[in-house]
């Protein structure tokens, strides 16, 4: 039963909405060592990175209408 080990790609860090607009939000990543900022546009639905932060990392997050998850940009 040797399956308790954990690939370095599996860190997963959440991002938070910081600050939200009718057509955008702010989403900022809660790893102070990472800082990772991206601005994800709702109409039309877009990823904007402001801030690559640890982009080896895997993000997650999400707010209301919007979810992020497995975000290939980078
Ligand atoms: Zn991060």
């Amino acid at each position: 039963m040797a399956t308790d080990w954990t690939p370095s790609s599996g860190v997963t860090h959440e991002m938070v909405c910081e600050a939200e607009l009718p057509t955008e939000a702010l989403f900022v990543c809660t790893d102070a060592m990472c800082g990772r900022r991206v601005v994800v546009g709702k109409v039309p639905p877009r990823l904007t990175v402001i801030d690559k932060g640890d982009f080896a990392v895997r993000h997650v997050g999400g707010t209301g209408g919007i979810t992020m998850r497995d975000v290939a940009v980078r």
